[in-house]
């Protein structure tokens, strides 16, 4: 009851003394920056390696944290996810309801870490050197923990709110995705009225301290894997035989190899070369520009496929990856196998790729299996409140800042969301070296930055603001 009538004054006080969208009670960022150092090196120490996942006690931890603040959460699916002592965390912080909500989204597992590897315990949640250190620090428990104390903030400032801010912690994103695809199935009406939501997916180019732009993740390859298998007749290798299915197998990966994916040049990806084809100097400017005529362009062409990134964003990719033939050097065996890892743009339709693999491999004895389908293809609009919203709160940062739309080449949960109609961007709150990322997303070492975390909270506290 008190609670209430202090929370009553408190609204009448602000609405009378502060202008539409600023807060109320200001935030002391320096604070909230040590406080969000410390619950990530709790939440590293819980330990939601995938497998086996044991998400139900970091959605635990989150719950403790969110009611401490009075913010709705619950804890759902424990029985759908009891395989994996899993579980999804929803909570919302309520708005007046005049527009639709954002949902801030994070997976809560995390892939193991070799520990001979690291220099400190993945698990211990170390704070050294400026950094927070531990296995998910950036993929994606630092994100979580960004949503997080910047929909605290929001709450203690008292920021007027328009758009209800949804926070949803799901299991299994590195494995299966079930965490997020139960979610999604079992609570449709936790999601209606949700217009907008951000996850990774994201990424801001930083190299040798300079940013080269902030970007917002619109589109993703799909994920499509295949095992190739040849059968022969198992038989000792003294005596070479045509019924050897390794070497059949290699003809097959040979050809695979060989075969070089046509160029295409989707909308997205036309903008981001566009946006970005501004930092160069001429000719490279003017190639990248127009990349879909520059591709005709020998020169131009060689250049930019060179680059690994520009070249898998042009294209379906093919990475062969697993093969298996006989276990004895004197033995051919029955089956020898291979898995190769495939990447379809957005547009691209896997039954296609799929009957012109088995067109160059040309031979009926090597068999094809699906192993991952691909997700719903990932496109969202870009002429979006959210997406102005980020354009603002980064150039409130960065001056000039380019704001632009890269293609994630990996996949994420955002396809899971997008299917039902939610415009699911890739947002990512740090300005990470490239090096650094390359280094410690699933690598040894994964480590944020003080600094980083500060500037993540207050980053995006800024963007769901504007986006009121
Ligand atoms: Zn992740």
């Amino acid at each position: 009851m008190s609670n209430r009538t202090s929370l009553a004054i408190a609204a009448f006080l602000s609405f009378s003394f502060s202008a539409a969208g600023a807060a109320q009670t200001p935030v002391n960022w320096e604070a909230l920056t040590t406080e969000t150092v410390k619950v990530l090196a709790d939440y590293i120490r819980v330990n939601t390696t995938n497998p086996p996942g044991n998400e139900i006690e970091s959605a635990r931890f989150l719950k403790r944290i969110l009611d401490r603040e009075g913010i709705d959460a619950q804890i759902l699916d424990t029985v759908e996810l009891a395989g994996r002592r899993g579980a999804n965390l929803y909570a919302r912080l309520r708005s007046n309801g005049s527009k639709k909500a954002i949902a801030l989204v994070h997976h809560m597992d995390v892939v193991p870490a070799t520990q001979n590897a690291w220099s400190v315990d993945a698990f211990a949640g170390v704070v050294k050197d400026g950094y927070v250190w531990g296995r998910g620090a950036i993929d994606m428990k630092g994100f979580g923990v960004v949503q997080l104390m910047a929909m605290i903030a929001i709450k203690r400032s008292g920021v007027p709110l328009t758009r209800d801010i949804v926070y949803i912690a799901n299991a299994d994103e590195e494995l299966g995705s079930t965490g997020a695809l139960v979610f999604v199935q079992r609570h449709p009406e936790l999601l209606r009225d949700v217009e907008y939501l951000m996850t990774e997916g994201g990424g801001n180019e930083v190299h040798d301290g300079k940013l080269k732009y902030y970007g917002v993740g619109i589109a993703e390859k799909r994920t499509y894997w295949q095992r190739l298998s040849v059968t022969g007749t198992p038989s000792h290798a003294s005596r070479p035989t045509k019924l050897n299915p390794v070497p059949r197998l290699i003809a097959a990966l040979e050809k695979i190899a060989k075969y070089e994916t046509p160029l295409h040049v989707t909308p997205g990806v036309d903008k981001y070369f566009r946006d970005i084809s501004r930092r160069y100097p001429e000719p490279r400017r003017g190639w990248l520009a127009d990349v879909k005529k520059s591709l005709t362009n020998p020169t131009a062409r060689e250049w930019i496929l060179s680059d690994v990134y520009w070249n898998a964003i042009l294209r379906n990719t093919i990475s062969l990856t697993v093969l298996q033939g006989s276990p004895k050097t004197n033995v051919i065996p029955a089956e020898a196998t291979a898995e190769i890892d495939i990447r379809l743009l957005p547009d691209s339709d896997p039954a296609a790729m799929l009957a012109t693999l088995k067109r160059i491999v040309n031979d009926t004895a090597v068999h094809f299996t699906t192993i991952i389908q691909p997700k719903t293809p990932l496109e969202n609009p870009i002429e979006t409140d959210l997406f102005r919203a980020i354009e603002r709160a980064s150039r409130d940062r960065d001056p000039g800042a380019l704001v632009t739309t890269p293609m994630l080449t990996a996949a994420t949960d955002r396809p899971t969301y997008r299917a039902v109609g939610i415009i699911s961007y890739g947002f990512d709150p740090f300005k990470l070296e490239a090096s650094e990322l390359q280094k410690g997303m699933h690598g040894n070492d994964e480590r944020i930055s003080v600094a980083n975390l500060g500037f993540g909270v207050k980053y995006l506290y800024d963007v769901l603001r504007y986006a009121q």
